[in-house]
């Protein structure tokens, strides 16, 4: 079976980015999965995630208000990951299989609250703005191997990153990548995601749980 990547995008919907990331992925054909913040999505910024949908992508939880949710209570971390989860199946009509924990930030209330395998990625620093495209690329293609996810971001103005993928994209595909979303990733690698485990998914076939911070 050939090389499998998923490219993934957090913070958004942006009015703004996300709809040049989805001219991008249009440009290559290929799909990715969107980690979407709900407190981002309103009327007009649900329509950029349905052409998304159209296109072939995956839409997964990166919680409601952003947030450092490791002092967060079970309550309150179930409050972040629900409302999120309705308001993605609202406009998907599935709820969502992936969470990524925002800042990375994770605690063993977290691990017991969450009935979602956490995600994590290999990434360019691009929420950085002194980190120009080239250099966010090149970290990007330096760490890159079967199974990886990708991890950048859509925030409104984060035009680096667009031009990051002109070089991270073509690169991949010459070396024989096929671009999947998470779920298919791990599908096609035979990997059943773990929950509950501490497992803060890079690549599928991490096995260590990351230390909580509390
Ligand atoms: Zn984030």
């Amino acid at each position: 079976m050939g090389k499998k990547i998923a490219l993934t995008f957090d913070d958004g919907p942006s009015t703004v980015t996300t709809p040049k990331v989805l001219e991008k992925l249009k440009k290559y054909d290929i799909v990715a999965s969107f980690f979407l913040i709900a407190d981002n999505i309103n009327d007009e910024s649900e329509k950029i995630v349905k052409e998304c949908i159209a296109h072939g992508c995956e839409i997964c939880n990166h919680a409601k208000t952003h947030s450092h949710m490791q002092t967060f209570t079970a309550d309150e971390v179930r409050e972040e990951i629900e409302y999120t989860d309705r308001a993605i199946e609202k406009i998907t009509g599935y709820k969502p299989r992936f969470f990524r924990p925002p800042y990375i930030d994770v605690s063993q209330t977290m691990y017991d609250t969450i009935n979602l395998p956490f995600i994590c990625g290999i990434h360019g620093e691009d929420w950085e703005d002194s980190i120009l495209a080239k250099e966010r690329a090149e970290m990007i293609l330096s760490q890159a191997c079967d199974g990886s996810i990708i991890l950048m971001h859509d925030f409104t103005d984060n035009d680096e990153t667009v031009k990051a993928l002109d070089i991270v994209i073509p690169e991949l595909l010459a070396q024989g990548y096929e671009f999947v979303n998470i779920s298919d990733l791990f599908k096609d690698g035979g990997v059943e995601p773990t929950v509950h485990s501490g497992i803060v998914y890079s690549n599928i076939h991490d096995t260590e749980p990351r230390e909580p911070l509390c």
